[in-house]
């Protein structure tokens, strides 16, 4: 039997997180997100400024679920950050709308973008928030499945705005840098799939 006082691992501190999140958004906000988020820190009993940053992403999906889920995967895009590829190995082209994996299955982008497949959703590997801006101009989504560190996935929720018009889901990288990232596959399986 687990010890009643034992510290969570990273599992049981994302459900804690989620719990609390279904149950404020489902009551509404009168706060902001990051105030909330501080306070969730504190009951979960991490302040680790990495599960802050997680709670005001999982706030953001929470707001933005249901507008999410109604739209049609076929008008739905996912980015892909490029920097998840494996540097070494990679040696996928680029051009205006990106990179484009040639799924060698030398890294996770190689999961990522047959799930979309799998699922007909339309998915852009590129390089940052400027990029982004400039496909979803182009090609004009409905919903946007975005996979990125806390910065950039907060600027593209600023710049896009959420909600009905232009709902969004992010799934925050769990190691950033510029290179060799990771990300949770499970949490963007379950997002493509919603
Ligand atoms: S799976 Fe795609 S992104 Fe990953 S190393 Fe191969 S070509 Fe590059």
């Amino acid at each position: 039997m687990a010890e009643k006082n034992a510290p969570l691992k990273d599992d049981g501190i994302k459900r804690k997180i989620r719990d609390f999140v279904a149950r404020a958004t489902a009551v509404g906000l009168h706060t902001s997100i990051s105030d909330i988020a501080n306070r969730v820190g504190k009951e979960v009993g991490v302040l680790d400024e990495k599960w802050v940053k997680y709670t005001t992403i999982e706030f953001h999906n929470g707001l933005n679920r249901e507008f999410y889920k109604v739209v049609p995967k076929k008008d739905r895009v996912v980015f892909i950050p490029h920097c998840l590829r494996n540097i070494k190995e990679c040696k996928m082209p680029i051009d205006e709308d990106g990179y484009h994996c040639l799924k060698c299955d030398k890294c996770v982008i190689c999961d990522i973008v047959k799930e979309c497949d799998k699922n007909n959703m339309k998915y852009f590997i590129v390089g940052g928030g400027s990029q982004v801006i400039n496909i979803v101009n182009k090609y004009k989504p409905k919903a946007v499945l975005g996979i990125a560190c806390f910065n950039e996935l907060q600027m593209a929720m600023e710049k896009l705005g959420g909600g009905s018009r232009f709902p969004g889901q992010g799934v925050m990288l769990k190691k950033d840098g510029c290179v060799n990232t990771q990300v949770d596959i499970d949490e963007i399986r379950e997002k493509i799939n919603m």
